[in-house]
């Protein structure tokens, strides 16, 4: 399956299926209501301007960060609409300096092209891919506008966070966001690395996380706990059903069936790139085969 109709299957999934993503007993991280075209301020020098995409995938729309006050970084600056750039440069005021990318999907950066015509802006990202130019690519480690980048690969390969270490504050992108899990479609999204990254950016220790999708969430140790205990109850619900199907193994769609009891028939597509990360990861760590790992209908198998 090509990495484009990965991203349209799960398009399609999700388009029938909000609730899928919706974490039960999420811890109570949401502050304030999102609405798509409002600027808030959310403290000194930091303001979010929420893009007028509401969706399944985007929640009520691509946040974008506007990140200091005498020079201003934008934290992906959203899709191309001609409202939302305007409100952008408006926000701006002549002081955007530079556009930051968490990453290359479609609701994250086709304003960069249109808003850097109006500002001059320096665009920067961590692997410029799906159509994104940019003027400097960031290593790990490296610094744009006071804000650190954090490679963070998962959702994405090319994935980073920004920190702001004076505000402790992590622009997460989708690497977390409020209120849902985060498709993790292989090829490009790897459910180990997702995990790691989690575990990389808990260290940090943040006091808060701004994510691309719903509010600032302001309890972010616990909702990191949970996010990565939730993966691993589902990888081991996953192992458990590969244990169960014995040596002649299981497809994807049929772990899907069995890890996915509790889930409509209308979410399975959106859970089937979920199981078949943790079967990549499974095998990676040497506790199942796969004849194909890149190919979700291959037969996969236990090792005992
Ligand atoms: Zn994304």
């Amino acid at each position: 399956m090509s990495e484009q109709d990965t991203g349209k299957e799960v398009g399609r999934a999700a388009a029938a299926v909000q609730g899928e993503q919706a974490v039960p007993s999420m811890p109570e991280a949401m502050v304030g209501d999102v609405v798509a075209g409002q600027l808030v301020e959310l403290g000194p020098g930091v303001r979010r301007l929420t893009a007028p995409n509401p969706g399944m995938m985007t929640g009520p729309g691509t946040n974008c960060y506007l990140v200091g006050t005498d020079e201003v970084v934008v934290v992906d600056p959203g899709p191309d609409d001609e409202g939302h750039v305007d409100a952008l440069v408006e926000a701006g005021a002549g002081r955007i300096r530079w556009i930051a990318l968490t990453h290359t999907h479609v609701d994250h950066w086709p304003a960069t092209p249109a808003l850097k015509e109006r500002t001059g802006a320096e665009v920067v990202a961590f692997v410029a891919k799906d159509g994104l130019e940019v003027d400097r690519t960031l290593a790990d480690g490296d610094e744009v506008g006071g804000l650190t980048a954090v490679h963070t690969p998962g959702h994405a390969s090319n994935h980073i966070c920004f920190w702001d270490a004076g505000r402790r504050l992590l622009f997460t992108g989708d690497h977390v966001m409020s209120g849902s899990t985060v498709v993790i479609a292989p090829p490009d999204g790897d459910m180990a690395a997702y995990l790691a990254s989690l575990e990389k950016v808990r260290a940090l220790r943040p006091a808060a996380l701004a994510p691309a999708h719903g509010p600032l969430l302001t309890d972010p140790d616990a909702y990191l706990e949970h996010y990565i205990t939730h993966r691993l109850a589902r990888e081991a619900a996953v192992a458990d059903a590969l244990a169960a199907a014995g040596p002649a193994g299981a497809d994807t769609e049929a772990l899907v069936k069995a890890v996915y009891v509790d889930v409509h028939e209308l979410l399975h597509p959106v859970a089937r790139f979920s199981v078949w990360a943790h079967l990549r990861k499974l095998t990676a760590d040497g506790r199942a085969t796969g004849a194909d790992v890149d190919d979700p209908d291959t037969t996969w198998v236990a090792i005992p």
